[in-house]
């Protein structure tokens, strides 16, 4: 059948094509590392931000005739999904590390937190222009390494976030982050946020569509039990994604296990009730006793889990963002990946905050994570790393279908966006 109304159209040529059309969600090694349908000498057809098809070239002629100037030839390159980064604080944007802040790097996480403080502490004073510059600049990292999506943990400013995201048609599934062990555990925004978002529409810069948002946790040694629970139930309630920092880092074991060390001492400041009792469980055996694993749940990192603890979280279903830089800025030790490859957790990729990393562009990240397989002895292919950074991590945060146009995939029906690679040969 012939394409209707043809100088409406656009057209992106390239000699490959990855289009991983109806793939679900790639858990365990067989769907990561499974063949792929690719399209040779092929283009992604578009129209008004969406895609139409994706076909051979041959194919496309034999369907329509355009005039020179709606083709955009790539030539000798592979087009594959965009990525979504499903772990994020862009509201830390104006912490880079380059603007010599005197955050600690390579010394775990203690260290590094009471660094953060204080960053945080001088930042208060910044201009309210700077700091939407340093989110713009942040933007422009996801933006230059084909990032359409983003899972951004949010303490209250998502109004000023989505404006700017708007601006550039980027989507964001905020996560409102609870915080503590007090009883106001829901952020007290979330209220408000159905009434904000259509406020801001009125006023035409913020374009609703691109945005979801649902209630995680912070962690489990930041939050009380409570109010992990009741974030997760909200979550159930709504059908949406339920986030929380896991398995980050050995203080947060050693705090769990025995309510001593380091962590303790920083937490017993201002978050720690005086009544607290340890749990003396590992974070992942405690989250599972919590009912917060599921196939609902987005684990953020994921580092210090036994082996048997990661094949509980395959069994459970769980998304895990894996942030190698972020890790390693920090100095918190390196994932399993061999193990959480295996286990049928849904692996995705995050950058985290710039707080903790150089930038937030995603093909840096993935540089990272195909050094850290590569470390393991494993070989990452493109089709694997899209399956991570694409597809999956669109599954997690409600994006492979969204309100609008789906992400994740290039098919009919999603958003006309695209990663590009050099070919390999
Ligand atoms: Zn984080």
């Amino acid at each position: 059948m012939m394409y209707k109304n043809t100088e409406s159209l656009q057209v992106v040529k390239a000699s490959r094509i990855f289009p991983f059309r109806k793939e679900k969600i790639a858990r365990g090694r067989e769907k990561l590392f499974a063949p792929t349908e690719v399209l040779d000498n092929a283009v992604i057809v578009a129209k008004d931000g969406c895609i139409l098809e994706v076909e051979t070239w041959s194919d496309f002629k034999r369907r329509a005739n355009i005039k020179p100037y709606q083709l955009k030839d790539l030539g000798d390159v592979s087009l594959a999904p965009s990525f979504t980064n499903a772990h994020c604080h862009l509201e830390l944007s104006h912490l880079r590390a380059e603007y010599n802040l005197g955050l600690v790097q390579g010394q775990g996480f203690v260290p590094w937190v009471k660094s953060l403080l204080i960053a945080v502490d001088q930042g208060k004073g910044l201009a309210q222009e700077s700091y939407k510059q340093a989110i713009s600049q942040a933007i422009d990292d996801l933006l230059i390494s084909y990032t359409q999506a983003v899972g951004d943990i949010n303490s209250g400013n998502c109004l000023q976030l989505s404006k700017q995201l708007s601006f550039v048609g980027i989507n964001a599934h905020f996560f409102l982050e609870s915080f503590g062990y007090g009883a106001e555990s829901i952020p007290s925004f979330w209220h408000d946020l159905p009434k904000t978002w259509t406020q801001a529409r009125t006023e035409r810069d913020v374009k609703e569509s691109l945005f979801q948002a649902s209630v995680s946790g912070h962690s489990l040694y930041s939050c009380s039990i409570e109010n992990l629970q009741k974030a997760k139930a909200l979550c159930n309630v709504q059908n949406s994604i339920f986030s929380m920092h896991l398995a980050e880092h050995n203080d947060e074991l050693e705090f769990l296990q025995t309510g001593k060390g380091a962590l303790s001492e920083l937490l017993s400041v201002r978050v720690l009730p005086k009544n607290f009792t340890p749990p003396r469980l590992s974070p992942i055996l405690l989250a599972d006793k919590l009912s917060l694993l599921d196939d609902k749940s987005l684990a953020v990192h994921c580092v210090h889990c036994t082996p048997s603890e990661i094949a509980l979280m395959g069994e459970r279903q769980v998304f895990v963002a894996l942030c190698p830089r972020s890790n390693e800025f920090i100095g918190v030790g390196e994932v399993d990946l061999l193990a959480l490859i295996n286990s049928g957790v849904a692996l995705c990729l995050g950058t985290d905050s710039i707080a903790s990393n150089n930038d937030l562009n995603m093909l840096n990240e993935i540089n990272a994570l195909k050094k850290l397989a590569q470390k393991q002895k494993i070989e990452l292919p493109l089709r694997t790393i899209i399956r991570i950074a694409a597809l999956n991590s669109a599954y997690a945060l409600g994006f492979i279908k969204n309100k609008k146009f789906g992400l994740g995939r290039l098919e009919k029906a999603y958003k006309f966006c695209y990663s590009i690679f050099e070919n390999e040969n």
